[in-house]
C-alpha cells in the first residue's frame, strides 16, 4: 500500500519512481530502478517492476529507507 503525495511526473524520483511512498523502499530504491521482470513460472505470465520479486538482487543487503528514517531521528511512517 502507498501513501503520501504523488510526485510530480515532471520530477519523478529517482531510482524507483515509487520509493518516496513504498513502505518496503531500501536503499538501493533511491538509486536504481528495478528492471521488468517477467516471472513465466506462473499459469499466467506476470510482469513487475520491484526488486523484491528479485531473490538474487543486491536490494535484499541494501538498509531498509525505514531503519535509516528511525536512526536519523525521525518519525516512522504511520503505514509501516
Ligand atoms: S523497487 Fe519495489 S520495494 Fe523498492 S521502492 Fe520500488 S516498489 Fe518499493
Amino acid at each position: 500500500m502507498l501513501s503520501g503525495a504523488v510526485p510530480s511526473p515532471r520530477n519523478p524520483p529517482s531510482g524507483c519512481r515509487f520509493h518516496t511512498r513504498c513502505r518496503h523502499a531500501r536503499e538501493i530504491c533511491k538509486e536504481e530502478k528495478p528492471p521488468l521482470v517477467t516471472d513465466e513460472s506462473e499459469s499466467a505470465e506476470h510482469e513487475s517492476m520491484c526488486f523484491r520479486n528479485m531473490p538474487d538482487h543486491q536490494y535484499w543487503q541494501s538498509p531498509s529507507l525505514e531503519e535509516e528514517s528511525q536512526t536519523a531521528g525521525q518519525q516512522p511512517r504511520e503505514d509501516a
